[in-house]
């Protein structure tokens, strides 16, 4: 069910809100920022990054423009650092629900914990809301702590936690985990973990020396209110548990957009050469964008989030042109906004 918002606090109006926080959100954001637009950006997840970081961080891509060969976090990290100096007051764990007019010619998007103003909205919102798996397990219910992603791992230093899972957020979490003084219990039910060579590395040297207890393959027979029950190597193993993280990958989930006032195409949203939606002032990039539904690819997400964050730029500001020029010929960011006024 959806939740009622709750208007805690009313922040600035900003330029340009971006949803979402994938490869074409970061882009686009970024292009905002170096247009001197004061920009927002909302990402329904815990990090940025989109699918590269939910899905695949620790797989190459060998198509991303001008890097021959990366791992997607590492790309991800890229696109952060470009971003960081353009002071984009980025907001994660936060899901857009609902995008209504202003009244002023611009749009209010809100999301569980309160609403934002912006003068245009860039949908960057890809496949969905990548959101976690429920955590199915036996017993689910019989253990007061089960979560299904990974919190600050400072709020469990000191507690003993089973990390479930094989995907590299589990060998993430299993790491931080450690790291922040929790008591780590690793399990999965095939022999292997997935990660990022160096973390997987790191994993084995904590296991070795006992910082982190690792079954794996393991079954799991079910949760108690102390911990849980494993099958290892045919043997029961009891594993006391004051959390239980069940970490099992996310599922994308676009309800949350699709009561917008749009027009949709199923499960895309048509755009125009500038990458207009139906709504004046609402723009749309990368995965979610009908024009590249026969081509999911960074390189097309990157092209289309430039397009439209400049058009988003004139739309905002008449007096900024659509065409950026050269950003060589430039020679800085824009720190301190030199193109930036208020949009009103
Ligand atoms: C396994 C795999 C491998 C791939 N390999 C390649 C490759 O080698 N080369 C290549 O070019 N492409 C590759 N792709 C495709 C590429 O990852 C996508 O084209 C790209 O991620 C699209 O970027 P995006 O920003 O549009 O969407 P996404 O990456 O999906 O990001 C969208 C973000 O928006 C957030 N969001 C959605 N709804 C909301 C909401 N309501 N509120 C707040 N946030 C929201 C989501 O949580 C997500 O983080 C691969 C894809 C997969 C799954």
């Amino acid at each position: 069910m959806q939740a009622e918002p709750t208007h805690t606090s009313t922040p600035p109006r900003s330029d340009v809100l971006v949803v979402g926080g994938g490869p074409a959100g970061l882009h686009a954001a970024f292009y905002a920022g170096w247009r001197g637009l004061s920009v927002r950006l909302l990402e329904a997840r815990g990090e940025l990054g989109g699918q590269l970081m939910a899905l695949y961080p620790d797989k190459t891509v060998y198509d991303a423009p001008g890097r021959p060969q990366t791992r997607a976090a590492d790309l991800v990290r890229a696109l952060e650092d470009q971003l960081a100096p353009l002071g984009v007051d980025v907001r994660t764990g936060e899901v857009a629900r609902t995008l209504e007019p202003d009244g002023e010619g611009g749009w209010v998007v809100s999301t569980d914990q309160r609403s934002y103003e912006a003068g245009a909205v860039i949908l960057a919102a890809g496949l969905g809301a990548l959101l976690p798996r429920e955590a199915r397990v036996p017993g689910v219910e019989a253990h007061p702590d089960v979560r299904t992603d990974l919190p600050d791992p400072a709020e469990l230093a000191g507690k003993r936690v089973l990390v479930v899972g094989g995907v590299p957020q589990a060998t993430r979490a299993a790491l931080e985990l450690a790291d922040a003084g929790a008591e780590v219990t690793l399990t999965h039910r095939r022999a292997g973990f997935r990660g990022e060579t160096g973390e997987l590395a790191r994993l084995e040297e904590l296991r070795s020396n006992g910082r982190v207890r690792v079954f794996a393959p393991a079954v799991l027979q079910g949760l108690t209110p102390q911990g849980a029950e494993l099958t290892v190597n045919g043997e029961s193993v009891h594993i006391p548990a004051d959390t239980i993280l069940v970490l099992n990958g996310y599922l994308p989930d676009l309800s949350p957009l699709q009561g917008w006032p749009l027009e949709w195409d199923g499960e895309y949203v048509p755009d125009g050469q500038g990458g207009e939606t139906s709504l004046p002032g609402v723009y749309v990039v990368g995965d979610l964008a009908r024009s590249g539904k026969d081509f999911k690819l960074l390189s097309l997400a990157f092209a289309q989030a430039a397009i439209a964050a400049n058009h988003a730029a004139h739309h905002v500001r008449p007096d900024l042109k659509v065409r950026p020029g050269h950003s060589s010929e430039r020679g800085g960011y824009p720190v301190g906004g030199e193109e930036r006024a208020p949009s009103r």
